[in-house]
């Protein structure tokens, strides 16, 4: 652990948690949720008791990504997660309604974020995967400063300005002295079901240069493959609806790697 973290005010360990690994992006639609997800599960594959925050205030994701549509029980002055594929899901979107837009100013994304990570009742939990807000707005710093991070990872797409936006991120947690676990590239390669030719839609081999330039690990690249999307709308992730195909693998390898 970097040394002076637990001076920073409010940044106290949670009871419970080891670990907590946000997962970031740039912007927006590169895949982050998607990884996220799948990344907690491929933890909980390897025998580990995970918790997913899905912090993401602005666009929740995880009701979908996880088909869950019941809301969290509230016992005494702790809310409950919910329980899926075995792990402990906790999302800002089990407490608002999906069409219902949430313009936040920062104080009340503050005390949201607060209330997501120690009024939940966690129990204990090996590592906690941050699903965080796209971006390196102010919100995302102060996450960035007030959850207690292990470290942190970065989803990018191979296209130039993905991984400009991705660079905004790194710069972001390391201002904040979190460490960068490392960059994943999404929606690499594109194998075509038809002809079996792959295709770089986005380019190729864009994370995986920056992340060297850089100087952070380069954690791997995940296909854009229609089978992702399908099980992610589908609210049955790939890692536990395909566990045995070369998709799943690939993110269990990046679970083993962080
Ligand atoms: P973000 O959290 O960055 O906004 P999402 O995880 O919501 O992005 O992904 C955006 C869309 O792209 C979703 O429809 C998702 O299913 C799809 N997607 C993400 N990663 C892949 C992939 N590797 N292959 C195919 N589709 C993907």
């Amino acid at each position: 652990e970097a040394p002076g973290r637990d001076m920073r005010p409010h940044s106290a360990k949670i009871p419970g948690v080891k670990t907590i690994i946000a997962v970031a992006s740039g912007k927006g639609g590169v895949g982050k949720s998607t990884t996220a997800v799948n990344l907690a599960l491929g933890l909980r594959s390897l025998g580990l008791k995970v918790g997913l925050l899905d912090a993401d205030i602005y666009g929740p994701s995880m009701p979908r990504l996880l088909d869950i549509t019941e809301r969290p029980e509230i016992v005494g002055d702790r809310v409950i997660p919910i329980e899926k594929y075995g792990i402990k899901v906790m999302s800002m979107g089990f407490l608002m309604q999906e069409d219902n837009p949430v313009i936040w100013r920062g104080p009340m994304v503050v005390s949201a974020l607060m209330q997501m990570t120690r009024e939940v009742d966690w129990g204990t939990l090996d590592v906690m995967v941050l699903d965080m807000p796209p971006g390196t707005g102010d919100a995302q710093l102060t996450m960035a400063q007030q959850v207690p991070l292990q470290g942190a990872v970065i989803v990018s797409t191979p296209q130039d300005l993905a991984l400009i936006d991705a660079r905004k991120g790194l710069k972001m947690f390391k201002n904040v002295d979190v460490p960068i676990f490392g960059m994943i590239e999404n929606m690499s390669t594109f194998i075509c079901p038809h002809c079996g030719k792959p295709s770089d839609i986005f380019g190729h081999g864009g994370a995986e240069e920056d992340a060297r330039r850089l100087g952070v690990p380069f954690l791997g690249a995940i296909p854009l493959h229609m089978a992702i999307r399908e099980n992610s709308d589908a609210g049955t992730p790939i890692v536990v609806a395909e566990a045995d195909s070369i998709h799943a693998k690939y993110y269990r390898d990046i679970a083993l790697k962080v």
